[in-house]
């Protein structure tokens, strides 16, 4: 090979000569809200082909089932309770009456967060691998004052159309400043179900769009002579809301004796100063569409409730149901997650594609910290003996 290459650069005209021999880059796609059984709706051909040549299969969430919990325990291969992304909303008890949650830049963007797990990102620049991020929850913000090579503040408003286009950039770049491992996020899919719900006529448009996005990667790619690993994931699924499946938590307890951290499909509650007793009276009983636990009372399965940062009592509704704290901020409708993760609604979608991985495999329902160790094995990093995720879980997904 190398002869050929020797020869080939004697011989051929200087232009073709001086042509980059082919790259293989590693993306790692996340489609907020795609939940498992979406990719079989039909609305999805791009998808649906990569899953059907690659590996694939439904993948369970860490609970709890939120946004920024689990886009980084799968960069990070650690559970939200040892990734310290306990939630979308946090409290910690070494920062008091501060609350960290997304729309929160001077929490959201604080080390102080991110700093008890380290992402994939992280790891692959400290061992010389170039990356770049076009958006994932914590790639905002340095780790150990490491950052991804390339990244980009989160705005909602840059388009699906423009993100692939800065990735397709990337890529386009002569080697010595291409990533070798990047990130794309998608953000559409899962506002449309909130909005109007999993099973509307606008959730599979916005199905059919971020699909098309799909395939500008691949094609994009592709017409670069880019060799793609490609890794599709989502962080949690969606089910569906109303305004008649509310628990009201104000009917239960007067609201100045706790701290509603998070409302929902759970709530994570934390009592006012002296005011334990009354809250465990009110919330620690059975309940018809909900149930509360002192957070070191949850199943062991959802391997959640050790970290200082999970409030102290933590109510998980009944799929469907929605716990309020007065009146929601926003109507109750459409679609929500963040729900029990062994609810089926909240199964995420998981296709990889690529020279790496398996062709026509199909897995059984895996934990998506294993992503993180996937993405080491197709890196050539080292495992992680530290991370709940394992290889094993994935493997067959390799090649
Ligand atoms: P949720 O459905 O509440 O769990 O969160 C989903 C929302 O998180 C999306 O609609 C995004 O607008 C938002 N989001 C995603 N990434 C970021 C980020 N890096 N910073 C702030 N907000 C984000
Ligand atoms: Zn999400
Ligand atoms: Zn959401």
């Amino acid at each position: 090979m190398r002869l050929i290459l020797l020869l080939a650069a004697l011989f051929l005209p200087a232009g073709l000569a001086a042509k980059e021999p082919a790259r293989t880059v590693t993306v790692l796609v996340g489609i907020d809200g795609f939940r498992a059984d979406y990719l079989a709706r039909g609305f999805t051909p791009r998808l649906a082909a990569l899953a059907k040549e690659g590996a694939t299969g439904p993948m369970r969430p860490s609970f709890p089932t939120k946004t920024f919990p689990n886009h980084y325990a799968l960069v990070t291969g650690k559970r939200p309770d040892r990734n310290g992304i306990v939630g979308n909303s946090m409290i910690d008890p070494r920062r008091p009456g501060v609350m960290f949650s997304l729309g929160n830049a001077s929490q959201a963007l604080d080390p102080f967060w991110w700093s008890e797990a380290e992402p994939i990102w992280i790891t692959a620049e400290r061992a010389g691998l170039r990356t770049a991020t076009m958006f994932w929850p914590g790639s905002e913000v340095a780790f150990g004052g490491t950052r991804p090579s390339d990244w980009m503040r989160f705005d909602q408003n840059v388009t699906n159309v423009q993100r692939v286009n800065t990735l397709l950039d990337w890529l386009r770049r002569p080697a010595a400043i291409r990533p070798a491992f990047a990130t794309i996020y998608f953000d559409t899919v899962d506002t449309v179900g909130h909005e109007f719900g999993p099973d509307s006529a606008e959730l599979n448009a916005a199905l059919a769009e971020v699909d098309a996005r799909i395939g500008d990667i691949v094609d994009g790619a592709a017409k670069l002579g880019v060799r793609l690993n490609l890794v599709v994931v989502a962080d949690h699924g969606m089910r569906a809301t109303d305004e008649s499946r509310v628990i009201q938590l104000t009917d239960l307890i007067d609201k100045a004796s706790y701290i509603a951290v998070e409302t929902g499909p759970y709530a994570a509650i934390e009592p006012a100063a002296g005011t334990d007793d009354r809250v465990a009276e009110a919330l620690l009983v059975p309940h018809e569409h909900m149930t509360c636990t002192r957070k070191e009372d949850l199943p062991e399965r959802l391997h959640w409730g050790k970290n200082p940062r999970v409030a102290a009592i933590i109510c998980i509704a009944e799929a469907g149901w929605t716990i309020l704290s007065g009146p929601p901020a926003y109507p109750v409708k459409g679609g929500a997650h963040g729900y029990d993760n062994a609810d089926p609604e909240m199964l995420a979608i998981f296709i990889a594609r690529g020279p790496a991985f398996a062709r026509r495999v199909e897995l059984p329902v895996f934990d998506n910290v294993a992503v993180a160790a996937l993405l080491r094995a197709v890196l050539g990093l080292p495992q992680d003996a530290d991370a709940d995720g394992k290889l094993a879980d994935v493997r067959a997904a390799l090649k």
